[in-house]
């Protein structure tokens, strides 16, 4: 896809997630556009950076590690490298082989859906933290299958709560900053509206317990549902198809 193609789309994006707001009477700048870059070439994230874009979500960690080594790369060769400053987040589900790769290359991982893969991110950072002596925390989002779809990861609505005291309250190098949910893949508009409410109200009780006040993130919406998604409460979208196209070299 061409430069100026994307640069069309994003403006194209970010003005169905501004009507959608407004619409539903919300500030268009509570929600932010994250930019799913699976199977994307570069030269298409550069193209994305170029047009302002500072956040990307990767689902493949070895795809993850590529583009952020290129565009570290691309940044350096610049004169200008804040032009490149972005943050990634890992927004696919990772195995466990994976996970400090996954911590070195993105800022997030919006993915957390169990406590020990938690405990393992927590562990991980501890021994960071021994190495530069510091006290930093990993951010995370924890991931709902809001849908109970039996093809996505997540933890089950009902277990969430107790997943998310255990994490605030036994791990001090994480940080829950709210959720992530794929929702109902359907044309069942009612289905789709479900999904989201289930997710918004988790975080409304995420926000209850002791330390988790901030927790407001609620990642939700992709290219074909954003502004239902905006509607019920997301703050953050993550588009693909519509800025990019199709993915070449998907599998289907
Ligand atoms: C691919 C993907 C997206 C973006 O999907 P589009 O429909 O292409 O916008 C968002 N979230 C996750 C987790 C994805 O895997």
């Amino acid at each position: 896809m061409k430069k100026e193609e994307i640069r069309n789309n994003i403006v194209r994006v970010r003005e169905r997630i501004r009507q959608a707001a407004l619409a539903a009477g919300r500030d268009p700048g509570e929600i932010k556009l994250m930019l799913a870059a699976k199977y994307q070439p570069l030269e298409n994230l550069l193209a994305a950076v170029e047009a302002g874009e500072t956040l990307f979500g990767h689902n493949l960690i070895p795809q993850l590690e590529t583009a952020e080594i290129g565009l570290r790369e691309a940044a350096e060769s610049l004169s200008d490298p804040t032009a490149l400053r972005h943050r990634t987040a890992v927004i696919g589900h990772v195995q466990s082989n994976k996970l400090s790769a996954a911590m070195e290359y993105a800022d997030r991982i919006d993915t957390v859906d169990n406590f020990k893969t938690a405990r393992r991110i927590n562990h991980r950072r501890a021994l960071l933290n021994e190495k530069d002596a510091a006290d930093a925390v990993y951010p995370i989002l924890l991931q709902v299958n809001s849908a109970h779809a039996d093809t996505q990861f997540g933890c089950a609505p009902k277990d969430l709560p107790e997943m998310a005291k255990r994490i605030s309250e036994e791990l001090p190098f994480v940080k829950i900053e709210g959720l992530m949910t794929i929702g109902a893949n359907t044309a069942d508009r009612e289905a789709v509206i479900r999904s989201f409410e289930i997710t918004r109200a988790l975080g409304a009780q995420l926000r209850e317990l002791p330390g988790l006040s901030e927790a407001k993130e609620l990642s939700m919406g992709m290219t074909g549902d954003l502004e239902l998604a905006v509607e019920h409460g997301s703050t953050m979208v993550r588009i693909g198809t519509a800025v990019f196209g199709p993915r070449p070299g998907a599998p289907k």
